[in-house]
């Protein structure tokens, strides 16, 4: 790592480790039975991927296609549900299976219509079990598709949290994130949502983005507080290879301090503001209203239990295999996958993935728990692994501590500062495992 990497704030976004780029074909091909059969199936995790978008977002490499021909989103649901039936299957009937949150995530799940919405909540509740109603159930949607009959049907099946990808209400910079809307048609989204019972409105906002100022990012994050969001996500733009945004691109890939500095100034400023006024902080880029209901599962805990997703872009997790399908940015090859995986008849086996050994299922505990601004209790850790996160990751921790990044690294708790915090994008590469990022290196992008 170059000494710009190390000092730039935004290297990479740790939602989960390992990252799918560090996943590979897995020649055994194992089954799902195999995988599942001595794991904890009480307390897991749902996860369903619908990967269609009415616009590819500039800023997005997230696995999604513009649109859908005719005939592609039933043959999805299809899909879909004879995953579902294969996977149910696997996970036998020896002891509880019970799922304790779901999620529709994407691309935009609200892509597909009211009556296409029932059915998936069909196929996760009759082809997987989950009992909707009865568990929190997170899904994302865009403005132009939160459309009433589309809401009324996520509502009435157990919606708890609806997550709308705004980015920006101003619309020139709304464009210049390559995300053509306007402001009006946000505000009738958001008017429709809050009239829904859905309890948990999360608005998503970036910034960074060419042209955003100080003064109008805070215009960006006073419109979305006008609507009282029991949750906000702030993201800082990234120009990733193969997006949008990376092809408009006439400068180099090189550092940027400035950007890096712009960003890093317009956080800074986006969370003081919502500190002020009545938001916690819950790590980086999440704010929760103080006031807002507690919406996670009272048992489940991300950093070990069990993750089922369906979808050709979903992962899974055992406590031995982090698995999916094959995974891509570009348009092309996320279509051949979408096209491959809707003719897909054998479900049974695990095709790519990332083998977790016992120093990576530690690696991943640590990064997930530091990265949440409540931190990482010590005792936990001890409890699950029998040593300390000093005892295996003494090097690291000095030196976060040393940049000033870890309040105190031998106490009870483990904490990022609030500077770590603002560099939660570089604290995590630096817990990588060599193994890992030697993978994420050698992958080839397309
Ligand atoms: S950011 Fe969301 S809406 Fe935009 S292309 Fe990506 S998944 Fe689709």
């Amino acid at each position: 790592m170059t000494t710009a990497q190390l000092t730039s704030p935004y290297q990479h976004y740790v939602y989960a480790y390992p990252h799918k780029t560090a996943y590979r074909r897995l020649s055994d091909r194992p089954t799902l039975r195999s995988l599942w059969a001595a794991q904890d199936k009480s307390a897991m995790a749902l996860y369903l991927h619908i990967p269609f978008c009415e616009v590819r977002c500039g800023f997005c490499n997230l696995f999604t296609r513009i649109g859908a021909p005719d005939g592609l989103t039933t043959a999805y649901l299809d899909a879909l549900q004879r995953q579902a039936e294969t996977v149910r299957e696997a996970l036998g009937d020896g002891e509880p299976v019970r799922f304790a949150t779901a999620a529709f995530g994407g691309g935009t799940p609200t892509f597909l219509t009211a009556s296409e919405l029932e059915r998936l909540c069909d196929i996760a509740e009759q082809g997987m079990g989950a009992d909707l109603r009865a568990i929190p159930l997170s899904v994302e949607a865009s403005p132009a598709t939160a459309t009433a009959d589309r809401l009324a049907v996520l509502a009435e099946r157990g919606t708890t949290r609806l997550s709308l990808g705004i980015q920006s209400f101003v619309d020139s910079e709304a464009r210049a994130a390559v995300r053509p809307q306007r402001r009006a048609d946000v505000e009738a989204a958001l008017a429709r949502i809050r009239d829904t019972a859905i309890p948990v409105l999360n608005i998503d906002l970036i910034y960074g983005i060419d042209g955003q100022t100080e003064e109008t990012w805070l215009r960006s994050l006073d419109a979305a507080l006008a609507w009282q969001p029991e949750e906000l996500y702030l993201y800082p733009l990234y120009v990733r290879p193969l997006t949008g945004l990376d092809r408009h691109r006439t400068d180099t890939h090189g550092p940027d301090p400035a950007w890096d500095a712009q960003r890093l100034s317009l956080y800074r400023a986006g969370r003081d503001h919502l500190l002020a006024r009545g938001y916690t902080q819950q790590s980086m880029r999440m704010f929760r209203r103080t006031d807002a209901p507690q919406q996670g599962a009272d048992d489940y805990a991300c950093q070990s239990d069990g993750m089922i997703g369906l979808g050709c872009g979903a992962r899974s997790y055992t406590a031995d295999l982090h698995y999916s399908f094959d995974y891509a940015v570009g348009m092309h090859e996320i279509r051949g996958i979408i096209d491959d995986y809707v003719t897909t008849t054998d479900f049974a086996h695990a095709e790519v993935g990332y083998r977790m050994d016992p120093h990576e299922a530690r690696r991943r505990h640590l990064l997930q728990s530091l990265l949440q601004a409540e931190g990482l209790p010590v005792d936990d850790y001890r409890a699950r692994f029998g040593t300390t996160p000093l005892d295996d990751f003494g090097p690291e921790l000095h030196r976060l501590a040393d940049r000033g990044w870890l309040a105190e690294a031998d106490s009870a708790h483990l904490r990022l500062t609030p500077e770590g915090i603002a560099h939660s994008d570089a604290v995590g590469p630096d817990l990588f495992s060599p193994a890992v990022r030697a993978a994420m290196a050698a992958y080839e992008r397309k």
